[in-house]
């Protein structure tokens, strides 16, 4: 998570900030399987956009062609300077993503020099979410372009979470790539992908041996709708 906001530029939160009006682009949910010991168990699952790949549930409700499902590479992209803040998108996704920034960015004094150049910051006002770090993507590009190149490798584009990770507990690639690490990771059995049953082709897949996993997470973003958590 503190990888992803010092890569993305996103400010420490606000005094006044709670559980519903930070911003993080990454959230790290805890869950457990309620069992009484020795039998309790409990998982750390990262939540970020799942960059969805069909009827992208975000991109279809926005007025404001905001939201850019980029057909390439099958990044969602979020354009702040284009967003009126009308939060359409956020009721729209179903895995509580998105994030308004209720305040202007403000970072503790001297910080701002440690602000990422090749990032912008996001005004009060709009609504922002993961990228998979497009700025090292565009950097990437522009390198392999000096050099020639018309391509990118693997090894030249990772986001900051999987980068930062001390026990390679995230892994990114190329999932058009059927000999990739990630597409073979994804044909595993053991692999799965959140609220599945709602046919939005999410590009994040999830590996545990422990079935009970996916069950309780679904349950958690249902019910996570229910309670309303973006107010
Ligand atoms: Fe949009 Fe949410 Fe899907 Fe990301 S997870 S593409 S924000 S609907």
């Amino acid at each position: 998570m503190l990888a992803c906001a010092v890569e993305n530029n996103v400010p420490p939160a606000h005094q006044d900030a709670n559980e519903r009006t930070g911003t993080t682009w990454m959230r790290v949910y805890k869950v457990e399987n309620d069992k009484s010991f020795p039998e309790n168990r409990s998982v750390y699952l990262p939540m970020t956009c799942q960059q969805c790949d069909h009827h992208t549930p975000c991109e279809s409700v926005c007025p404001q062609k905001a939201v850019e499902y980029d057909t390439e590479t099958g990044i969602v992209a979020q354009i702040p300077v284009r967003c009126l803040g009308c939060r359409y998108c956020m009721t729209a996704c179903p895995y509580h993503a998105r994030y308004f920034n209720w305040w202007d960015p403000e970072w503790p004094q001297g910080m701002e020099t440690t602000l990422n150049p090749d990032v912008s910051t996001r005004m009060r006002g709009v609504v922002e979410k993961c990228n998979f770090c497009h700025g090292r993507l565009q950097a990437a590009r522009a390198k392999a372009a000096l050099e020639g190149r018309h391509e990118i490798t693997d090894a030249e584009y990772v986001p900051a979470c999987a980068e930062s990770c001390p026990t390679k507990a995230i892994r990114f690639g190329n999932l058009a790539d059927a000999q990739s690490e990630v597409s073979q990771l994804s044909r595993d059995k053991n692999t799965f992908r959140l609220l599945e049953q709602l046919g939005t082709e999410p590009k994040m897949y999830f590996h545990s041996e422990q079935s009970w996993v996916r069950k309780k997470m679904d349950t958690k973003l249902t019910a996570a709708v229910k309670e309303n958590v973006h107010g």
